[in-house]
């Protein structure tokens, strides 16, 4: 099986790292709003992904973390004084939407589904290693980590200090923190100010009060729920850089061990009205609206249309093609027996196996279903549709 590595910028033949499996984080939502579409695409094209490599007979071990807290005023923690009401509730509540959002998509679970919040040892831990190798520095009661001692610091980006800096501020809200050495220093572990308000979390630490950073709480979760080194690393292209690029000096920075993630994949971007289908830009579709009025089956056959590394645009247009594509399908199905031909999987197989290709693979279904193959049944639930 062939797979784009951003990593390398290329195709690469896939060989984990430890023969028969295979070991993927995925990173996980910040929950203070609803799943848009373009959450649903990120974890719909991994879930294919498990899907067929536990068909192809892996043993997966898949982690994904919630972000609900973080170094970050915004977010969480600004919705919660907003609304008025505690942050891990403001988290619980869209964790929980998030969950019903992605099960009526037949969304596979995570094997290790983590909170950040309950990871504050996994974490410290962490920051204790890179202090002790003096890859971090403390300042009062904060620590970041000091980038210039990473020497291969941007290699999955490849972006240099001035392209960083450009795009940092939409990520971080302390590049001007006079405490730091570097403006792209990573804050580790965020200290509580005096006078802090109060909806404003706090856990103890070696170092004081305070919060940890985003990007070491993905490290941290990730080595204690899947081992130093794992497969896959997967995410939105938007988190290639700042928060991918700090996971990875974090975690081998403080292991040793290279690389962290053999493959890192980035899945494409959704695009509504012209525009990146984003909060600040208003422009989401919500899944749950979706539900209302097309099948999960119909909204998996409109994700799956689109490569996963490839960025796409929603129209409802689309969508009702999808819906009837699938009610086509659905009908011939209900009138097969389910077996299942070698032939047809090798045939199925080496069109996912190029990069995991489910727009071809999805033409390939619609043959089969025009055919009355009795063959398609056993198909169409690897790549997870319902049946
Ligand atoms: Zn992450």
């Amino acid at each position: 099986m062939k797979i784009f590595n951003s990593l390398s910028g290329r195709l690469e033949e896939f060989k984990p790292l430890s023969k028969g499996k295979v070991n993927i984080y995925v990173c996980g939502i910040t929950p203070y709003d609803t799943t848009h579409l373009g959450h649903a695409f990120t974890y719909i094209s991994f879930d294919v992904l498990i899907r067929y490599l536990k068909f192809k007979g892996f043993n997966v071990n898949y982690t994904q973390n919630v972000t609900d807290i973080n170094d970050r005023d915004k977010d969480i923690l600004e919705r919660a004084k907003k609304l008025n009401v505690p942050w891990n509730k403001l988290a619980d509540f869209w964790t929980q939407k998030f969950l019903t959002d992605m099960a009526a998509l037949n969304w596979v679970f995570p094997n290790h589904y983590l909170k950040a919040s309950k990871q504050i040892p996994q974490v410290i831990d962490l920051i204790q290693k890179l202090l002790k190798k003096s890859l971090a520095y403390r300042v009062n009661d904060s620590v970041y980590l000091d980038i210039s001692k990473i020497s291969d610091y941007g290699k999955l980006s490849e972006y240099n200090q001035a392209k960083m800096l450009k795009i940092a501020p939409n990520f971080e809200e302390d590049l001007e923190c006079p405490e730091k050495r570097n403006p792209l220093d990573i804050t580790l572990w965020r200290a509580t100010k005096p006078n802090q308000p109060a909806h404003i979390p706090s856990f103890p630490s070696p170092y004081g009060a305070g919060r940890p950073g985003w990007h070491i709480e993905c490290s941290a979760i990730s080595i204690s729920s899947l081992g130093e080194q794992i497969d896959i690393h997967g995410g939105g292209r938007d988190l290639k850089f700042p928060h991918h690029e700090a996971e990875i000096a974090q975690s081998e920075g403080a292991t040793g061990k290279i690389p962290f993630a053999k493959y890192w994949l980035h899945t494409g971007v959704v695009y509504y009205q012209g525009e990146k289908m984003s909060k600040s830009k208003g422009n989401l579709v919500m899944v749950s609206e979706l539900l209302k009025k097309y099948s999960c089956n119909a909204i998996r056959w409109l994700l799956l249309s689109h490569r996963w590394n490839k960025t796409w645009e929603f129209t409802e247009e689309k969508l009702i093609k999808a819906q009837k594509k699938v009610d086509f399908i659905e009908k011939i199905l209900a009138l097969q027996n389910n077996t299942s031909q070698s032939e047809l999987i090798h045939q199925f197989t080496q069109i996912l196996d190029n990069n995991l290709d489910t727009p071809k693979a999805l033409q390939f279904l619609l043959r089969l279903a025009k055919q009355n193959n009795p063959g398609l049944k056993k198909l169409y639930e690897v790549l997870g549709f319902l049946n």
